[in-house]
């Protein structure tokens, strides 16, 4: 009987060693160890043995039992955890491998020279007004000292969305709109959108105006020349010179265009400035009395001062853009090097 226990034992050690399976184990568990296994079979015939014989046989048959036992354990554990590993294996994250790059936008260039315009006329003590883009004809017109048949019309091709009513074609109807609404001291800005049915390398139908008002008690023209050279030379450099050339405008008078030396080639002459030497950059003039009395300020108490610019055109210049119409075609790889 000993013999039989011990080729028991060693025909099970081959069978653990030869399977794989969990499934193989569990099949050998029962084989052996089974309420019909060979082991329960072996001790069954136990109670046959001479007395003598029984304690020893009765210990080794509960050790090979258990060692037995144990074997298939470890087998399965040894399973599972390799499982475990193949699994992590698989989800194993290669922390060499380049990561995602996060797609960050950019400000518009258009955007961030009105940004930096405002805030430099912030710095001067203007605040920002702001009024709709479709505007009555009186605001954009009539208010300003430009009547229905004034030859000043022409100055501006119109969006007319009525008789009445228009796309505005500057910024100037906000002062009207501010005017009204307020006394003086009056001190704004009003960025945005205009309007005219215009295009080519220098206009567009839309873009961008930022107008500027000052009025008050003994203001100059003298204020007008400071307040535009702080900011000309704020955007273009401290040596900057300007250029203050009679002009005419309707709601200002008397009105001056100013211009600036050519930022490309200093005044000797190029393609940008037609070889003049000077580039037109914004217009300005004394608030014409007229336009006061719309609003309802007394001329004879208050004076004041307003100019226009256009903001695409400060952007061409400042970073060397010949062609308008490239602002507003949206192709990344004009807008990703601002
Ligand atoms: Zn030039």
């Amino acid at each position: 009987m000993r013999q039989t226990l011990e080729e028991l034992q060693k025909k099970a050690a081959d069978e653990i060693e030869a399977a794989s399976s969990r499934e193989e184990f569990l099949a050998l568990r029962t084989r052996y160890l089974g309420r019909k296994g060979f082991l329960t079979d072996v001790l069954r015939k136990l109670k046959d043995v001479p007395p003598e014989e029984k304690p020893l046989l009765g210990k080794l048959s509960n050790d090979i039992k258990k060692t037995i036992s144990e074997r298939i354990d470890r087998a399965i554990e040894h399973l599972d955890s390799e499982g475990k590993s193949d699994i992590l294996l698989k989800e194993t994250i290669d922390v060499t491998l380049p990561g995602r790059r996060t797609k960050y936008g950019k400000i518009h260039p258009v955007t961030r020279v009105m940004g930096e315009i405002c805030e430099i006329f912030s710095i001067l003590g203007f605040s920002i007004a702001e009024g709709p883009e479709v505007e009555l004809d009186y605001y954009n017109f009539e208010a300003l000292n430009i009547p229905p048949d004034h030859p000043a019309r022409d100055m501006h091709d119109t969006f007319y969305v009525t008789d009445n009513i228009v796309l505005r074609t500057h910024t100037s109807p906000v002062q009207i709109r501010t005017m009204e609404k307020q006394d003086p001291p009056v001190r704004i800005i009003s960025p945005g959108k205009v309007y005219r049915p215009d295009s080519d390398i220098s206009h567009t139908p839309m873009f961008h105006q930022v107008e500027g008002l000052l009025v008050d008690k003994g203001i100059t023209f003298g204020d007008l020349k400071g307040v535009l050279t702080y900011f000309l030379r704020h955007v273009f450099g401290k040596e900057t010179v300007l250029r203050f050339r009679p002009s005419y405008f309707p709601f200002t008078e008397p009105s001056a265009e100013v211009d600036i030396r050519c930022v490309m080639c200093g005044g000797a002459g190029c393609r940008v400035c037609g070889q003049g030497g000077w580039i037109e950059i914004l217009g300005s003039g004394m608030v014409d009395p007229e336009v006061f009395k719309v609003v309802g300020y007394d001329p004879e108490e208050y004076s004041g001062f307003a100019f226009g610019l256009g903001v695409e055109r400060i952007a061409m210049l400042k970073y060397g853009i010949s062609d308008i119409r490239l602002f507003f075609e949206g192709d990344l790889r004009f807008l990703e090097q601002f």
